[in-house]
């Protein structure tokens, strides 16, 4: 027989209506009246009838409610398969393995490592695998030590009983320490933690049971081995029913905690370490179960610290996304302005143009449209002046409404060009000034700045909604040279420039 434990909170709803929770506690409780008549009354109606409808009855529940539906169907799908197990039992007078009822403990065990690696809280599915890493080193051990009623069973049952017998404590284990970790960790409140613990040890208790029973005594205890799992089944039918759901962990980073990154390397080192003392200590040596137990342990650390990386170099690509991109508009932002200055610089172009652009009077629209709405014109002009802008120029978010537009290998006249169709491009009824120079030769990015900001206060100061430059340009409306100083210009629009 094979077994697996429910495992811990995958999320879900909480509370709710009566007549629901009437149904989930029923289902438990039927679950737990299957588990210890089954073995009392093997074939009476009332324990027959427990073992099909608790099991149906739960996994119907949980589908339509929902609720921690993982862990609820892992535990339902193994019950149905234990009620198929039965079934087949009754009807050839033996145990039938392989059968249909195998289908439902797989499913159950796949549902509930979903359920485990869910409880162990986003980004974190390294978790189901380091559980998993963490027993495979002792089990290995301890299948050595128990080989002997492991090869009885090989000699009276089929192949896949033997590896059922083996690989199912290994599951319940790997369970057990998810569910321990998840209670650890706050991510269960502790009725529900303490249901899916004493589950899983029942499961554990279940499946050792009869590893070390099927040889000796299975014909005296052998029904009664059933009372564990449906007992597990039941308290885990119990811990859905018992909601609400803690809030979900937050997250630790990817490796995981210490003790787990100080467990995974003893654990796939004590095979090869006990392989080892054997072959010292000049007895039988268990090559078949220590090997298979390291390769194992070996082939999995594999893909958790390939699974490691791949995470690593994923948080390092979303890290530098967020250190270089404005969170509000999705430009990139102060950061990414001043390097692709820098580096525009750096690159000895001289025909690099600056623009600082700064939304007019924003203030007044956050006081009549509250922040909400000042946030949504700062998204919305930075969506129509980037596409006013051609697809060499960069667009940048300096700060609050100020920003920055970056044209490389562009002459003076174009850029005053590119500014007026920015400028126009601004959603109406709002406006926006601009402050916009060119490069010097051998001029820094400070300098170039400071210029651009210069021009931004005279473009504010000769009443705004206007592109004043020093460029050298001779594009758009010229505006007075007394407000903008010698050299300088300003391109503005309707309303005609104020100050010309
Ligand atoms: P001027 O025409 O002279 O530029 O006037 P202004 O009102 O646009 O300029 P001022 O500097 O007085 O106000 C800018 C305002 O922008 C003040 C600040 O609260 C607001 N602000 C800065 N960052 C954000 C943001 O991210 N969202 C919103 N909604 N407002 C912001
Ligand atoms: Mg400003
Ligand atoms: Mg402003």
């Amino acid at each position: 027989m094979l077994r697996a434990g429910p495992s811990a909170a995958d999320g879900g709803d909480v509370g709710g209506p009566r007549p629901w929770r009437r149904l989930e506690l029923l289902s438990a409780a039927l679950c737990a009246t299957a588990s210890l008549t089954v073995p009392l009354l093997p074939h009476h109606p009332l324990s027959s009838g427990a073992a099909v409808v608790g099991p149906v009855l739960l996994l119907a529940v949980v589908a339509l409610r929902r609720r921690m539906p993982w862990t609820a169907a892992g535990a339902g799908l193994m019950a149905a398969g234990d009620v198929v197990f039965r079934v087949l039992w009754w009807v050839h007078g033996a145990p039938v393995v392989p059968s249909l009822a195998d289908v439902g403990f797989v499913l159950g065990y796949l549902a509930l490592l979903r359920a485990a690696q869910l409880a162990a809280g986003p980004g974190r599915s390294g978790a189901s695998l380091d559980a998993l890493i963490v027993v495979v080193g002792p089990s290995a051990v301890v299948a050595a030590a128990v080989h002997a009623p492991l090869a009885a069973v090989a000699s009276t049952g089929s192949a896949w009983q033997t590896a059922q017998a083996l690989v199912a404590p290994v599951f319940d284990l790997a369970l057990l320490v998810l569910v321990v970790r998840a209670s650890v960790a706050g991510a269960l409140t502790r009725p529900r933690a303490a249901l899916l613990q004493a589950a899983v040890v029942l499961l554990l208790v279940g499946n050792a049971g009869y590893l070390v029973l099927a040889e000796h005594a299975y014909d005296v205890v052998g029904p009664w081995l059933g009372a564990p799992f449906g007992l597990a089944f039941a308290l885990a039918a119990l811990a859905v029913v018992l909601g609400p759901a803690a809030p979900p962990v937050p997250r630790t980073g990817a490796g995981g905690s210490r003790l787990v990154l100080a467990l995974l390397p003893a654990s796939v080192c004590l095979p090869a370490g006990a392989l080892v003392a054997q072959g010292l200590a000049g007895g039988d040596v268990d090559w078949q179960v220590l090997g298979t137990g390291a390769l194992l342990a070996a082939a999995l650390s594999t893909v958790r610290l390939l699974g490691a990386l791949r995470t690593a170099a994923a948080q390092a690509r979303e890290l530098e996304r967020l250190v270089l991109v404005d969170d509000l508009t999705g430009l990139p932002n102060r950061r990414a302005c001043s390097a692709d200055l820098q580096q525009a610089l750096a690159a000895g172009d001289d025909r690099v143009a600056l623009a600082l652009l700064d939304l007019d009077r924003f203030k007044a629209v956050n006081d009549s449209l509250g922040h909400a709405g000042g946030d949504a014109l700062l998204r919305a002009a930075a969506r129509a002046w980037a596409a006013a802008l051609p697809p060499a120029a960069g667009l940048f978010r300096w700060g609050g409404e100020e920003f920055v537009v970056l044209l490389r290998g562009t002459d003076a006249l174009e850029a005053e060009g590119v500014l007026h169709d920015v400028r126009l491009a601004t959603p109406a009824p709002h406006t926006v000034s601009a402050g916009l120079t060119a490069r010097r030769p051998g001029e820094g990015p400070e300098a170039l700045l400071a210029r651009a900001d210069a021009l931004l206060y005279r473009a504010k100061d000769a009443g705004r909604d206007r592109v004043c430059t020093d460029a050298g340009g001779s594009a758009g409306a010229v505006g007075p040279t007394g407000s903008a100083g010698a050299g300088t210009r300003e391109a503005a629009g309707a309303p005609a420039p104020t100050a010309s």
